[in-house]
């Protein structure tokens, strides 16, 4: 019986000849199609024994054609962020500007003088592209640049202050994202954590008194993602600077996002940029280049000469070196910044956070209005309206700023059902859950994907009718 109604199954042979398998060869190649068609029989084949019928042929095909599209698709891919977070680690930060991206593709395409001095025709070093830029920019003697911040802290840590106490005020033990914890980051670079003063409260002798035979440097963390408020004290960074130059010990600032000109963002907290760090006295600052900067992933060190000259001698920098495309939009993005009108106008990250909320309210308007014919467009079920919402910069920076902006709202249906289905679309679309509406912020949708984010969401809606 079984044995019959297996024999009712097409053979692989005769699938192969189908019409439309022969487009899918042309796709896909003749081996990853036959695979694909092996496993839709397969699947049939276990199901056979209990179920009466054997499936469809067009059932069949249209497995083996998930199957596929499945298979094709990249595991890292492009998504849509509606969720009003611009700097979101869990969607790669910063998109990068498109001169960094020709600047990618320039190095990259083909080869490059990556470790290779064209003057001399001669091996050359890696670590000497960007360092003029970021000298200029930050007002440092000299400059490293390795894989991300963490790296940069722990490089610093390991290389001026092996086998030493590292001098951190208890107010700094942060942990940024999970897997970067001050506490832990010291233990591994080889150091001993030296924590000073409380959670609210450090005073100058507080590090004075930690400051002696065994110490290997000072450590000023900027507690990116939370803020300490009420009864609080802390020891201005020149006061710190100078305490430690009489100890004759290296003071090093990890800045976070290290914003290259805070002037620029008007309306927003201060945030610690590099260059008022350096005048202050601090030897060593290090900061990511795809936090505010909205360069690519990459960490950097900025400070004296002697300081950075050390770092290039410890062997641990060759497990931190960055690659060529990851120099090559760094450098490009660095450019934007000796010029401050263009950077603002080309570096997408800054260009979110300084458009206007007009601005964004009319995209997000003008999005609805294309897309739906109607300023409120509703589905059966569905109503989506345009609302005001507030947008956060991430990335560590400006914690509990919140930015005025505007967005869709989906009310009228399960908000996670809207969620789900817009996730599961070919280009995820990301937005966020409130108070039982789907929420879709337009100000971290760039360069006109708010047309195309509006459209999925609608198919995402279509498809939710059809399923009630
Ligand atoms: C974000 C952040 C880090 C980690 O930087 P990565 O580039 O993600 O490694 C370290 N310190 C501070 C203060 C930060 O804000």
């Amino acid at each position: 019986m079984t044995e019959d109604r297996r024999r009712s199954l097409p053979r692989i042979d005769a699938l192969l000849e189908h019409s439309e398998v022969a487009r899918w060869i042309e796709r896909w190649g003749r081996a990853p199609v036959r695979e694909a068609l092996r496993g839709s029989l397969g699947a049939a084949r276990e199901t056979l024994a209990e179920e009466a019928a054997a499936p469809a042929e067009s059932d069949l095909l249209a497995q083996a054609r998930r199957r596929l599209e499945s298979e094709d698709r990249a595991s890292l891919r492009a998504v849509l962020n509606g969720t009003g977070v611009v700097l979101h680690t869990n969607f790669g930060r910063a998109p990068m500007a498109a001169a960094a991206l020709e600047a990618v593709h320039e190095v990259a395409s083909g080869y490059s003088n990556l470790e290779y001095d064209l003057e001399s025709g001669r091996r050359g070093s890696r670590y000497v592209h960007c360092v003029e830029l970021i000298a200029v920019l930050s007002g440092a003697e000299d400059a490293l640049v390795v894989n991300n911040n963490a790296a940069a802290v722990a490089l610093a840590i390991n290389e001026l202050s092996l086998g030493r106490e590292v001098i951190v005020s208890r107010g700094e033990l942060v942990e940024i994202g999970g897997s970067f914890r001050i506490p832990d980051i010291v233990a591994r670079a080889g150091a001993t954590l030296r924590e000073v003063g409380t959670t609210n409260r450090t005073r100058l002798a507080d590090y004075q008194q930690a400051m002696g035979r065994d110490s290997g440097l000072v450590l000023r963390v900027h507690p990116s993602n939370y803020r300490v408020e009420g009864f609080v004290a802390g020891v201005e960074l020149r006061e710190l600077a100078e305490a430690a130059k009489s100890a004759q010990l290296p003071l090093v600032h990890d800045l976070g996002s290290g914003l290259l000109m805070p002037e620029w963002l008007p309306g927003f907290p201060d945030e610690p940029g590099p260059r008022a760090s350096l005048e202050a006295g601090v030897d060593l600052v290090t900061w990511s280049a795809d936090k505010l900067l909205g360069g690519p992933q990459a960490g950097i060190l900025a400070g004296t000469a002697a300081s950075i000259a050390r770092m290039r001698q410890n062997p641990l920098l060759r497990a931190f070196r960055v690659g060529k495309m990851t120099l090559a939009a760094l450098e490009a993005t660095l450019r934007l910044y000796r010029d401050p009108a263009l950077a603002r106008d080309s570096v997408p990250a800054l260009g979110m956070l300084l458009e206007s909320p007009e601005s964004v309210e009319r995209r997000a308007r003008a999005a609805l209005r294309d897309v739906c014919g109607t300023p409120d467009r509703s589905s059966t079920r569905a109503r989506i309206e345009v609302v005001p919402l507030r947008s956060l910069v991430g990335g560590g920076s400006f914690p509990g700023h919140e930015i005025e902006s505007w967005g869709l709202a989906v009310s009228g249906v399960n908000p996670d059902d809207v969620d789900d289905a817009c996730r599961a679309h070919r280009l995820p679309l990301i937005g966020r859950v409130e108070d039982g509406k789907f929420l879709l912020d337009v100000r971290t949708l760039v360069n006109g994907q708010e047309a195309r984010a509006t459209h999925i969401l609608v198919e995402a809606l279509a498809a939710l009718d059809e399923r009630a």
